[in-house]
C-alpha cells in the first residue's frame, strides 16, 4: 500500500529543492510524477521556486473548495492518454495551505489508489499556531519528515517569525504570502520567545 507523507519544516528548510529532487529521483527512472500546490500560494503563481536555483511550474493548482481528489483524478487520467502510463507519485507544495478534507482526499489518493503523496509544508504559522493543512497532515499522514535549518543563533530553527518593513510583528492574519512588505525568518524557540517578550499564541 502507498503512504501519504509530511516533509515538514520552517521557512527555508529546503522543502522546494527537496521536491524538485524527488521529482528529478523519479523522472530520471522513466516514471510520471504529478506537482501540485493549493491555489492561495500566490507568490510564484505556478512556479515551485527552490532558493538554491532551480524551478519548475506544476502541472495543476488546487483552488479552496476543489475536491483534491477529483482534480488529480482529471490530471491523472490526461497522462494515462497522452503517454499509457499512470503516475508513480504526486507532489505537493505549500501543503500547509489545503483544507482539512483535501488532506482526507490525499490519503484516498494513497491507500484507494496505491499512489504515494508526499506533501511539503510548514507546520505552524507566524504565531506557532498550526496551519488547517498541516495540522491534518499531523494527524494522519503514514509518515512525518522534519526538514531542518538553523536559527540565526545556530540553534535548529522550528518557529517562523514575521517581519512587515523589518520589525517583528506577533498579531495579524494568519496568511501574508512573503513578499516585499512581508517578510519571515526561522526561529529557534528561544530567540522566537525573546523577540515576542514571552508570548508564543494568540
Ligand atoms: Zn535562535
Amino acid at each position: 500500500m502507498a503512504k501519504l507523507y509530511f516533509r515538514y519544516g520552517a521557512m527555508n528548510s529546503g522543502k522546494s529543492t527537496s521536491l524538485l529532487q524527488a521529482a528529478y529521483n523519479y523522472e530520471e527512472r522513466g516514471h510520471y510524477v504529478l506537482l501540485a500546490k493549493p491555489a492561495i500560494d500566490s507568490k510564484a503563481g505556478r512556479a515551485i521556486l527552490s532558493r538554491i536555483g532551480s524551478a519548475r511550474d506544476v502541472d495543476y493548482l488546487i483552488g479552496p473548495s476543489e475536491s483534491a481528489y477529483d482534480v488529480f483524478q482529471t490530471h491523472r487520467s490526461e497522462v494515462q492518454q497522452h503517454t499509457g502510463r499512470d503516475i508513480s507519485c504526486l507532489l505537493l507544495d505549500e501543503s500547509q495551505f489545503l483544507s482539512e478534507s483535501q488532506v482526507n482526499d490525499l490519503l484516498r489518493i494513497a491507500v484507494l489508489d496505491d499512489i504515494p503523496v508526499i506533501c511539503y509544508g510548514i507546520r505552524t504559522d507566524f504565531q506557532t499556531a498550526a496551519f488547517p493543512g498541516s495540522r491534518r497532515l499531523l494527524e494522519i499522514a503514514h509518515s512525518l519528515e522534519e526538514l531542518k535549518t538553523i536559527c540565526r543563533c545556530g540553534r535548529k530553527a522550528v518557529f517562523n517569525g514575521r517581519l512587515v518593513g523589518g520589525e517583528f510583528v506577533f498579531d495579524g492574519e494568519q496568511v501574508a504570502i512573503d513578499g516585499v512588505e512581508v517578510t519571515y525568518e526561522s526561529m529557534c524557540a528561544k530567540c522566537y520567545l525573546r523577540m515576542s517578550g514571552g508570548r508564543l499564541n494568540r
